[in-house]
């Protein structure tokens, strides 16, 4: 059975925009390597102690996604897998012991599956979670689904001007952002910061929050086209990769000193460039390695220089409330390249491999 089915069926429709999960409900599941289908799963029982049922609403394309669409070895999970690691949903239903939250609350859904009790979860950090059972979409069931259950804990309610599509930007895209320029980098006004694919999801937001507080931001983009979409967002300087070697950009535009941060998610390709991109002192945050897991790096480089490197994955659950209210506030705006309904998954997850995106690919279930 098709999704496309689904869409064209009057009573599924309806079913759909209820409160109540159909039976069955419709899923996009990895069921192997570079194979997704719509699927009919079970709904969710009635939620349980402490947890809520959600409808869900939109769910962001990350490259999380692509790498477990292509497949992952080394990941321990089992298929087919429900995928989607970033999704915003509306209370359908409250279990018992679940205050904070009401019925007919946009949330955004925290994309781990965290204890709540270790030292790092009861300090706020789940991402160092130490008995995390694992990524929702990638080692867990994920949320391309009609409905799902889920740990009210994990759940932060959107403000008033946050909708379901932008929420769902949250704990991912917007989070991630947050978590690694303030509480990694220590990002400051008035400083410069390098971001790096300024056009992709996470760089559309980082070059917004940057700018947000005051720091002048160079950013660096793949296509001539996308040079004037990422000066639009507010880039102050931005190198076309493919033209001009970036590092040699950014030290004639910080005056051979360097930047004192840089935003980093594409790896090999750009990693030595980075590196002589910062000023002494600098610091370098990443989150990611689009085009490569291995880079060679120059110890001496380092040390003389006084860098720091810091890695970070995923953010706390607050850094999903600081995104939000910096949507709200009007200081940054979900950048999307794409909206489609769950049959545009083939043709979206493509797209993401190819680099061809100015922002974000959202699935809506609405
Ligand atoms: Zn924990």
């Amino acid at each position: 059975m098709s999704a496309l089915f689904w869409r064209e069926n009057p009573s599924r429709r309806s079913a759909i925009s209820s409160s109540y999960p159909p039976v069955p409900m419709r899923a996009l599941q990895l069921v192997s390597d570079r194979r997704i289908e719509a699927r009919d799963i079970a709904p969710p029982p009635p939620p349980g102690v402490g947890e809520v049922t959600l409808r869900i609403r939109a769910v962001a394309l990350n490259h999380i996604d692509v790498w477990g669409w292509r497949g992952m070895a080394f990941a321990k999970r089992k298929l087919p897998l429900t995928i989607g690691a970033e999704a915003s949903g509306t209370v359908t239903a409250l279990g018992d012991g679940v205050t904070g939250l009401n019925v007919g609350d946009t949330v955004a859904i925290y994309g781990a599956r965290t204890c709540g009790h270790c030292r790092a979860c009861r300090e706020g950090r789940d991402n160092l979670c130490e008995n995390v059972e694992g990524v929702h979409g990638f080692h867990l069931d994920g949320f391309a689904r009609e409905f799902a259950n889920m740990t009210a804990r994990l759940l932060v309610r959107a403000p008033d001007g946050v909708d379901a599509t932008a929420a769902a930007l949250a704990p991912v895209t917007f989070g991630t952002v947050e978590h690694m320029l303030f509480d990694n980098a220590r990002l400051e006004p008035g400083e410069t910061i390098l971001v790096h694919a300024g056009g992709s999801g996470i760089g559309t937001a980082a070059i917004q929050v940057a700018k947000s507080i005051g720091c002048t931001v160079i950013t660096t983009v793949g296509s001539a086209d996308k040079v004037a979409k990422a000066a639009a967002l507010g880039a102050d300087h931005v190198i076309n990769y493919r033209e001009d070697r970036f590092e040699g950009m950014v030290r004639r535009l910080t005056g051979k000193k360097g930047v004192d941060v840089v935003f980093e998610h594409v790896g090999a390709d750009t990693w030595a460039g980075s590196m002589l991109s910062m000023k002494k002192g600098g610091r370098l945050v990443t989150c990611g390695s689009t085009s490569g897991v291995s880079a060679p790096m120059n110890l001496m480089q380092l040390f003389q220089q006084q860098l720091r490197i810091i890695g970070s994955f995923g953010c706390r659950i607050d850094n999903l409330r600081g995104a939000m209210a910096r949507m709200a506030s009007g200081a940054v705006h979900p950048v999307i390249d794409t909206v489609a309904g769950l049959d545009g998954i083939d043709a979206a997850l493509a797209r993401l491999e190819s680099r061809d995106v100015f922002g974000k690919i959202v699935l809506t279930l609405d």
